[in-house]
């Protein structure tokens, strides 16, 4: 699974980082900063998660 966040769009509201922090984290702005662009199995339910929940619909999921 590949996990993307579009930047142009991300307003930080951080929604993915607080609901799945072991794969997104935040700059100083507030904004998105994606740890992990190959999602290990284990965050797989995190990358779900954020995709769902991010309100711009900054954060796009693919499946492998
Ligand atoms: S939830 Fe979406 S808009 Fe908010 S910080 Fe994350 S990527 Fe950006």
């Amino acid at each position: 699974m590949r996990v993307r966040v579009d930047l142009a769009v991300c307003t930080g509201h951080g929604r993915c980082y607080s609901l799945s922090p072991d794969l997104f984290s935040a700059d100083d702005a507030g904004h998105c900063v994606l740890l992990h662009e190959d999602v290990p199995p284990e965050l797989e339910d995190q990358a779900r998660t954020g995709e769902r929940n991010c309100p711009e619909q900054a954060i796009t999921v693919e499946d492998a």
